[in-house]
């Protein structure tokens, strides 16, 4: 079988390394070296042909967790309480500060063009993109947005699943529209523009129905939702309809496949048991709908419960075996495993085609 090398679209390795690093162990030897806990190393992204991806600066919410479902498998976890700007900025800093130090001592490289990707690629070095899920730590007058920018930031969704200066996000919760709430505020619809003229590519994922619509209409960037699936399948309020996903395919977006359990099985609950097939399932449904230039891959590693024969980074490839099984050629794969997300974030960062 032969190897496809994949550029991903979501993990939260960094929230890894940072809560790590607070129990005292080195950022970078826990990525260089491994570690049995979590998803993402790099001899395990080496072994699985993860050769690169968007990673998460991401301010955790406490302890959020999953409700338990009732007798009809329903849940609806309640939302994450705000947060504040300050202590989140501080926060913010400290993951972005390990992507850099990973950068320096060689652990993988912070990318900042799609040529730089392709390069880290060739070499066998992790192609690391810095993302931020949610933007607590910006600031409404975007005073942080220059400096992130400036180390390397280039992606980001304006909210996680909690509400924030720029905008609402969607409820973990089952089974739910993604209608739930507004969408952009004046504040969000400026943090649009400024992306738009720095080239920082926005992520739509955990945003509202209505908050999709308003970035749609303000930007000029083809829509992407990083680490989202389709709601037709799993009715969570984090993955897309139909119609969210008839816009994608207009404006030559894209919509990565996320590994997390709840979002790919159709009864929506969080079980290491979902097969392959699940995966293919909804894989095979995006691209019936989008086209195969508009779908990827987004496994929020280290984000989330993954199917178990997937495990971690390393069992990558499985995924990549089972699409094979499904039907999918070289040409189709190589797409959906990285060229989809080369050519969006080329196009959102203003290169020429
Ligand atoms: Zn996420």
């Amino acid at each position: 079988m032969g190897m496809q090398a994949v550029f991903d679209g979501h993990n939260d390795v960094l929230l890894r390394l940072w809560q790590h690093a607070r129990g005292g162990a080195d950022p970078v030897v826990e990525f260089l070296e491994g570690t049995d806990k979590g998803h993402i190393d790099a001899g395990r992204a080496k072994a699985g042909g993860l050769s690169g991806g968007l990673c998460a600066i991401y301010v955790p919410s406490g302890d959020l967790v999953l409700k338990t479902p009732d007798e009809n498998g329903h849940y609806a976890t309640p939302m994450a309480a705000p947060l504040d700007h300050l202590p989140s900025l501080a926060t913010a800093m400290e993951l972005a500060d390990i992507a850099i130090k990973l950068d320096r001592a060689g652990a993988w490289r912070l990318c900042r063009s799609v040529g730089e990707i392709r390069a880290a690629m060739a070499v066998e070095v992790f192609a690391a993109v810095l993302h931020m899920e949610g933007c607590e730590a910006i600031g409404p007058d975007l005073a942080a947005l220059e400096t992130f920018h400036a180390a390397g930031l280039r992606s980001l969704g304006p909210v996680w699943s909690r509400h924030n200066v720029f905008g609402h996000g969607v409820p973990f919760a089952y089974p739910m529209s993604p209608d739930t709430g507004p969408g952009l505020t004046e504040a969000g619809f400026e943090l649009v523009r400024a992306c738009n003229r720095l080239g920082i590519l926005i992520d739509l994922a955990h945003i509202t129905e209505q908050g999709f619509w308003d970035v749609a209409k303000t930007t000029d960037q083809p829509l992407v939702a990083s680490h989202s699936n389709a709601h037709a399948l799993t009715p969570v309020a984090r993955n897309l309809t139909d119609r969210q996903l008839d816009a994608i395919r207009e404006s030559r977006g894209l919509v990565g496949l996320n590994y997390a359990t709840t979002m790919l099985r159709p009864d929506g609950q969080e079980n290491a048991s979902t097969l392959l097939s699940d995966m293919v399932r909804h894989v095979d449904y995006l691209v019936e709908r989008l086209g195969v230039d508009c779908v990827a891959l987004g496994s929020d590693f280290d984000g989330a419960t993954i199917p178990e024969e997937i495990a971690d980074a390393a069992g990558n490839q499985k995924l990549v075996a089972a699409l094979m099984d499904a039907g999918y050629g070289d040409a189709e794969l190589a797409k959906i495993c990285r060229e989809n997300w080369l050519r969006v974030l080329g196009q959102a960062w203003h290169e020429p085609a």
